[in-house]
């Protein structure tokens, strides 16, 4: 296949998987809401979240986003050094937010900043937004795609914090953020915590965190036994499923981590909500692909 026949395939490939990602939730984040609402005694709670079943059912059936916001579209790029199309995704992104936007439909999101004005098709400066890892040696891209939404994820909160304050620090500002603010957000939440050393590097780290599977575990035992505590303290709270009380508030909490200068522990937080859209897919060289995110699912 020539490079522009790829550049096609891709850009439709991208096109139809950014569809999917707003119509239908990935495997992990449906299963752990069927386990949360079993884990409900009180009707109502019970309801929301049948509702919540329901929606995806309705989703599918109308074949339509299944929130409003379909948020502004990021991608986190894992992509091999060798793969044919490195120098071109920046292009079949935007292409293919383009034609998702148009056919899915997608509500229109992007609004470009000092001008206020809507570009109509979910692109615009530096939108989408675009996060890179390049592997060296490596021929396939796997990339996530993630929704992000303006109830959601975007109004994170970011503090770099004096060493003194310690990881007790680190606590403090995640139950003061979700307390204060997560509920805007529709619960049960998904909260991903950057720990790291400045302001940007924790809150690409807490976006990063979001995109784990749910239930999967910092590799360090310190991290990974602060998001068990933190998940069964933010549980506590009794937030409950669109904030309506129930036995618990999230989805789960995951941390990401960097090294960090001794004078600083920068903390951020980034918010998904049971909502949350995001969907993985590995491409390989010669443009054929696997969906990582939704089994069964076909483009
Ligand atoms: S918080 Fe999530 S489910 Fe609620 S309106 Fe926003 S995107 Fe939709």
């Amino acid at each position: 296949m020539e490079n522009n026949q790829k550049k096609r395939s891709l850009t439709d490939t991208m096109t139809r998987f950014i569809s999917l990602v707003a119509k239908r939730l990935p495997d992990d984040v449906y299963g752990k809401l069927e386990q949360l609402r079993l884990k409900e005694d009180s009707p109502l709670a019970r309801t929301v979240y049948d509702a919540m079943f329901r929606n995806q059912e309705m989703a599918q059936e109308l074949d339509r986003p299944s929130c409003q916001d379909t948020g502004v579209i990021q991608f986190f790029v894992r992509a091999g050094s060798e793969f044919p199309l490195l120098g071109s995704l920046r292009d079949v992104f935007d292409e293919a937010v383009r034609e998702a936007t148009r056919v899915s439909p997608l509500r229109h999101n992007a609004v470009e900043t000092f001008e206020e004005k809507n570009t109509g098709d979910n692109t615009g400066v530096r939108v989408p937004w675009i996060d890179w890892d390049i592997i060296p040696g490596q021929k396939s891209a796997e990339i996530d795609v993630y929704m992000a939404g303006g109830g959601c994820t975007l109004p994170g909160a970011a503090k770099v914090l004096m060493p003194a304050a310690g990881y007790e620090g680190v606590v403090q500002f995640v139950f003061d953020v979700i307390t204060s603010y997560g509920v805007n957000a529709c619960p049960p939440l998904l909260v991903g915590v950057g720990v790291s050393t400045a302001v940007e590097t924790a809150a690409v780290l807490s976006k990063k965190a979001i995109l784990r599977p749910i239930g999967t575990r910092h590799p360090h035992p310190k991290a990974a036994e602060m998001e068990i505590l933190l998940e069964k303290g933010l549980n506590e709270v009794g937030i409950g499923p669109q904030g309506l009380t129930g036995a618990s508030s999230v989805m789960g909490v995951h941390i990401e981590s960097s090294a960090r200068h001794p004078s600083t522990i920068a903390v951020a937080v980034s918010v998904g909500c049971w909502s949350h859209r995001r969907g993985t897919i590995r491409i390989d060289g010669d443009m054929t692909y696997e969906i990582l995110s939704h089994k069964g699912a076909a483009l």
